[in-house]
Order: structure tokens, then sequence, then C-alpha cells
């Protein structure tokens, strides 16, 4: 295969291997960033004989076997699964277990959702099945429709329509008059994540929250529905949880530590992430008639979705009644934990992981993901058999408990944080594929690594590498729109001229969660999209006639995924130095400082101009007699913050930074003798030590289980990041004091990290004078 040659950043990382140290060759630079020459040779081959095993049938018939039977959490397919995955990372020479924990999985006892007025209309909550496809029929092991960890509940009331039920959906509903309290809404899926729906209804003083998907967004207005497209079809049902993750993910009973057999449990009584209010998804077929059942103000412009009616907001004569009630078991979850040891650093781990449970069947989520991992570890266990070790410890992870609550990754790393917390150096986690365009999220202190990575691997499709694609797709920017945004422009320039492509940051929503925000472990999430659409996201039709008629049917991009990810796992298993890069982290880290001092002005001078108008009389004279709104109510004026220790902080990163790539240069300077082959260990050690110096130990204002101090889920976004959590959302929750407090902590955390660098730089050796 082409061996690419690395487009090199300034301050990439060369060293040369003698029998006394590592020595530059400013001559022969190797391509690899923390490999010598001859080691970076080394790697080339082996990642040659590793590329050369991913096969595209073995992946087809890995998912037509995971994803056969529905297979989640406490289904008996779940553990056949596990099993199967066992035995093969077995007899692929992988020293491998089953590690069980106990969690709450509450599954529907009733379900119920009717029209009580006007007129009369019970909801199906049934998929039916499609003729073509063999394992839609499987009905007496579905799991039925449903949000997990709804609370039950049995409500009547009048219905409101909320749009997304995102928060500025219900500053929209004050500008109409309309409250939900006491209400029951029904709020369309999309826009932020599902739990962030039932858990603003409540706070607005809600009821009840039913969640459908409007074809707007993935049905019949996108393209042809399933079985003939891959959209969703009129009973096609979202299930997902709803439990308040942004306060702790993971078995609900036992926060933060793990779900072992003899643990400490709470009640139930003393669970915080339950829903408020009982909560129930349903499709389009069964959302219409109640929609059509809305009087009151038609729904803003942008609150319509696709369905041949007039949207309105209610609430009016349109009444239903919700029903619902849970088994509240406990189940027991078979995560499948796989090693490979290291030869040189054996207490250094590249972690790697995929879940293997599914709402139903799974076939893209998460099956797509799952089958690519397995040929990786198929791939690395054919290099075993040739000779090759890994220098650190590879340890693969097939999670199972995802869907509910990112269950199996949360309770394995809570149940090993002391371990994982000496010895983890990167989590690297994939959840389903589709095809398309590489996404990569994650630290960014791997951003330049994984841009190598990428450089390395071919699109399938094109025969361009998938880092020039991705390029190529962001200069090209948001399709449909000739936009020449300052935004848009500036992130065009960055596509053309940065050295690396930037990454996106991790909110939540996938097992890295527990890696990246509880425990300060550096984390990536990879896979590919954006040429795969559909519409059958945790329904019983994400299943192999689906996947095989119309995601990535040849499992081309499968197979892309599978070497991808076994590049990176091998390259930061084998690399001398772990190839960790700080002046990417910096700049990043330098935007979301200047992205806060942005927010807070312009939330002052928005909050300064809305006072002006409303003392204006602004909205009274604009306003359409005939159809009133409510003018918004004047607010205090935000002060001037004090978020000088954060430019602090960040001041003291940028010398660190700066101090580690000079002692890096040095040690590869010219004639110079580099760092001692003895000197390694602490040099990694101190480089695992920085992702740790990103976390307090008492987290987030509010959520102690979220630590990082840099990357967080936002407490209602859900899946979305808030960067600089502390600092960011109590400023856009008008906490001011709260606000200058976290800019001190996170000013010192900033500090705490460049200290580690500078740690890191000095046990590379003195640089130059
Ligand atoms: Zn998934």
């Amino acid at each position: 295969m082409r061996i690419t040659r690395f487009l090199t950043a300034p301050l990439c990382i060369f060293l040369v291997a003698t029998p006394q140290g590592l020595f530059a060759a400013a001559a022969d630079p190797p391509a690899l960033a923390g490999f010598s020459a001859d080691s970076a040779r080394t790697e080339r081959e082996a990642e040659n004989k590793f590329r050369a095993v991913p096969d595209r049938a073995n992946l087809r018939q890995y998912m037509e076997r995971l994803s056969a039977r529905p297979h989640h959490v406490g289904s008996p397919y779940d553990r056949d699964n596990a099993e199967w995955m066992l035995a093969k990372f077995k007899e692929w020479g992988w020293d491998a277990q089953i590690e069980n924990y106990d969690v709450l999985f509450p599954t529907p006892k009733e379900r119920l959702l009717e029209l009580t007025a006007p007129g009369h209309f019970t909801a199906k909550l049934r998929e039916p099945q499609v003729s073509v496809d063999p394992t839609s029929a499987q009905q007496n092991e579905q799991l039925p429709s449903y949000n997990a960890y709804s609370i039950d509940g049995d409500v009547s009331a009048p219905l409101v329509y909320v749009n997304y039920g995102a928060p500025d959906d219900y500053k929209e509903l004050e500008r109409l008059g309309v409250s939900v309290q006491g209400a029951i809404v029904l709020a369309r899926y999309g826009q932020t994540w599902r739990g962030i729906k039932p858990k603003l209804a409540a706070e607005h003083g809600a009821v009840g929250c039913v969640i459908y998907s409007d074809p707007r967004d993935d049905g019949y207005f996108q393209g042809e529905t399933y079985p003939a497209g891959p959209f969703r079809p009129a009973d096609g049902v979202q299930r997902g949880s709803v439990m308040d993750m942004p306060i702790y993910p993971g078995d609900p009973l036992t926060p933060g530590i793990g779900a072992t057999k003899d643990a400490k449990r709470l009640k139930l009584s003393e669970v915080t992430t339950l829903t408020k209010i009982p909560t129930l998804p349903i499709s389009y077929g069964d959302a219409q008639p109640l929609l059509a059942a809305l009087t009151g103000p038609v729904a803003p412009e942008n609150w319509r979705g696709g369905l041949p009616i007039t949207y309105r907001v209610g609430p009016g004569a349109a009444k239903v009644h919700l029903k619902v009630s849970f088994n509240w078991d406990t189940k027991t979850l078979y995560d499948v934990i796989a090693r490979i040891p290291g030869s040189t650093y054996p207490d250094e781990w590249i972690i790697r992981g995929n879940h293997h449970d599914a709402w139903v069947n799974g076939a893209e989520d998460p099956v797509a993901g799952t089958v690519a991992l397995l040929e990786e570890a198929r791939g690395l266990g054919a290099l075993l058999r040739q000779g090759w070790r890994p220098k650190r410890t590879i340890v693969y992870c097939v999670w199972d408990g995802e869907e509910p609550a990112l269950l199996g990754s949360t309770e394995w790393a809570e149940d090993h944080a002391d371990e994982l917390q000496r010895k983890a150096a990167v989590y690297i986690n994939t959840d389903g594929n589709g095809r398309g365009f590489l996404n990569v999220a994650g630290s960014h202190t791997l951003e330049k690594f994984i841009n190598g990575v990428a450089r390395d691997v071919k699109d399938p499709e094109t025969g361009l590498t998938i880092w020039k694609r991705m390029q190529m797709r962001r200069i090209e920017g948001p399709r449909g729109s000739a936009s020449a945004s300052p935004t848009l422009q500036q992130d065009r320039q960055d596509a053309r001229q940065r050295p690396d492509l930037r990454i996106a940051a991790l909110g939540s929503g996938s097992d890295y969660s527990p890696f990246i925000d509880h425990l300060g472990i550096a984390s990536l999430n990879l896979g590919f999209g954006g040429e795969d659409e559909g519409g059958i996201y945790h329904s019983v039709y994400d299943d192999f006639y689906w996947f095989t008629h119309f995601a990535d049917t040849e499992f081309s991009y499968t197979r892309a995924l599978s070497e991808t990810v076994g590049l990176a796992v091998m390259r930061l298993a084998d690399a001398e130095v772990i190839p960790f890069d700080f002046t990417d982290f910096t700049d990043t880290v330098r935007r979301y400082v200047d992205e806060i001092e942005r927010l807070a002005q312009t939330q002052r001078s928005d909050i300064l101009e809305r006072n002006r108008e409303i003392d204006d009389g602004v909205f009274a004279a604009t306003q359409d007699p005939k159809r009133p709104t409510v003018a918004p109510a004047k607010e205090p004026v935000p002060p001037f913050l004090n978020l000088v220790p954060l430019r602090n902080g960040l001041a003291a990163l940028e010398r660190a930074s700066d101090q580690y790539d000079k002692a890096m240069n040095h040690a590869m300077d010219g004639d110079a003798a580099g760092p001692a082959r003895a000197s390694l260990p602490a040099i990694n050690a101190q480089l695992i030590s920085v992702e740790r110096a990103l976390t307090l130990a008492d987290g987030l204002p509010g959520r102690p289980w979220y630590r990082n101090q840099i990357y967080a889920p936002g407490l209602y976004t859900g899946y979305g990041v808030k960067t600089l959590p502390g600092v960011r959302e109590s400023i856009e929750e008008k906490q001011w004091k709260l606000a200058e407090e976290q800019a001190v902590r996170v000013g010192k955390v900033l500090e705490n990290a460049g200290e580690k660098i500078q740690s890191a730089a000095a046990a590379i050796g003195p640089a130059a004078p």
C-alpha cells in the first residue's frame, strides 16, 4: 500500500533512536510524531500488515450475526452476543473476559396515550413488521417503544405543542402568551438531546411529555420512507433514554461507583436523574391526530413540520391522557474486555471501545461500529502471531448498556477509576458508523495526532485521503447557502491554511463520557457520516435489511473505520513519546477564552438594548393589535465580569506549551544528545498527567460527577458541548458571582496543566539556552 508522506507541522517531534538514546536526524526526518526514524519504519511495516486485514465480507457476516435478534440490556441475545465476541477475542489471541455489573434498567409495563377531547383517538404505539424485512417481525423479542428512565405516571391535561422543547422555544411561548403549566407538552425530536425535553417541560410546570418524530426532520419530507427508501415510516418510533445524564450518567443507583454485586445502592426514591414527569415517544402517525386537534395561535413558521395540517400551539380543547408504568428491575450487564499487554510500558493503556447493546436489532447503531472494532481486534491478533508487540497495553472494550445511559462504560470506568487514573493514556470511541466524511471530536491534545492518521487513510469511494475529503468539505462550507459570514470565512481560511483541521469538542451521548468527563482521560470519538441518510434511528427498522440496502451497503466505510481506528490504536501504543501536542490545544483554549469574553459582552449589550426597547414601547407599538403578543420583561443589567484569571491561566499554558516545544526541538537538534531512553517513562508519565490536571475533584457547579473543566455536555443541551463549562454556563444562567469564582478555578486548572507540561519538558532535558 502507498505510504503517504506526512505534511509535517513546524513543531512535530522527530527523534532517532540509537542504542545510547534518542538523537536528532535533520537529514532523514521520520514521518511519525513520537517515533524515532527506525521505529517509525518498523511501525509503518506493522501498520501495512494490519491494513491488509480488515475484510468487508467478515464485517458483513459479523453484522448479520450480531443484529440477527433484538439485543437490548437484559435480553438473552445481548448476553449471547457478548459471549460470541468473547470467544472471538480469545480465538484471535487476546486475553479476554466478561465483566458484569448489575444496574437499574426499567422496561415498559403499561403505555397508553389517548386524545380524550375533542373526539377520541388512541395512539397505536406499535411499529408494524415490513414484509421484505425479516427481523422487523421479531415482535415478541422487541422492546416496545418507550423512553427509558421516565417516571411512572397517569396524567390527563390539555396539550401544548412546544416545537423542539428547547430553551428558546419556551421564550417564544412566553411571547405568544402560552403557558405549559399543568399541560402535557408535545415536543418533536431533534435539536436538543431528548432528555432535555421532559426536563425543561417539567421546569416550566408541565405534567407530562410526549415526543414525536416529525416527517420534516427524518421522514417523507426528506425522501422515500422505509422500505422503499431509508426514511422514517409513519409508524416508526425513536426509542431512547431521557435520564438526566448531564447530572451523571450510568446506573442511577450507584453514582460515582461501580455497580458491582455488593455496591452500596441508593433507594429509587433518592435518585435525581429520573424525569420529573411521565414521558413517552410516538410516531408521526400517532402524533398527527393530536397536532390536528390543537387550537390556539398558529405555530411560528420555524416550528411547523411536514404534516399536512396547520400547526397550532394550543392550549385549547385538545386534551390527552398519558399513562406509563415500568418494571423497575435490575439487569446484568456484559462488558467484553480484552487486552494485549504492552511490552515496554505495560502500565500505560490505550483503550478503545464501542457498545454492543442496541435498542432493538441495531445494525447501524451500534453494530456497524462494533464490527469495525472486531476486525481491528482480528488484525491486531494477526500481527501478534507474526511477532509484533505493542509497547503500551491495548485494552478493547465492547460495552453493554450504552443506549439506556452509558451504563457499561460508566460502571466499568467507575469500578476501575483508580487504576485508570494511573494508567489510561487515551480512550478512542466509536458508536455505529455510516458513509461519507470522517467526523472527529475529542481532546485537542490529540488534534495533531488524529490529523496525521487521517492523512494516511484512503477514502474508499473517491481515492482521496479521508483527510483531503474532510478538508475540501470544510472549504465548501454549508451547502445551499453562499453565505460569506466572517465565521465561515474564518473556517475556510483555517481549513486551507492551518496545518491541522480543527476537531470538535466532545459533549456527551456515547461511551467516551466517563473517560473524558469524569476521569480526565484524553479521548477521541470517530465515525464516517454525511452521505448516509435515513430515519430508522432507535427503531425496529435499524436492522440488517435496512443497512445492507440503504447505508454502507458495500461495507467499505465500515472497513475504512476499522483501518482508521486500528492505525490510531497502533500508533498510540507503539510511539516512544505519546504524541500529545499542546500547540493545537492551547490555540483551541485561547478560542474558548475569547468566546467567553465575547459572550459576557454581548449578553450585557443585548440586555441593555432590550431594556431600552421595552422603555421605548417598541414591543407594544410593533405588535399586530389583532394578534397581541407579550412583551419580554426587563432584566437586571449584568455587571462587567472579571475574567482575567482565565487570561492568566491561558498565558501560563502558552508559556508551558512553548517550553515543551523548545525542549523537544532541542532534544532533536543537530548533534545534541536527545532525551535518553531512560527518561522516556518520566516524559510519558508527565504527559499522561496533563490531561488529569484538567479535572477538579469536586467537579462542576451542581454536578460533581463532571470533573473535566474544559469539556462537558451542556446542562440544557445534553449532547451539545459546553467548553470551559463552569464559567460559560454560569454566565448563560446569569449567575455573575459564580461565573467569577469559576473563572478563578478554571484559571488555576490551566496553570496546573501548564505545570505538568513544564514537567514533561523538564523530563526531556534542558531546553536550548
Ligand atoms: Zn449507539
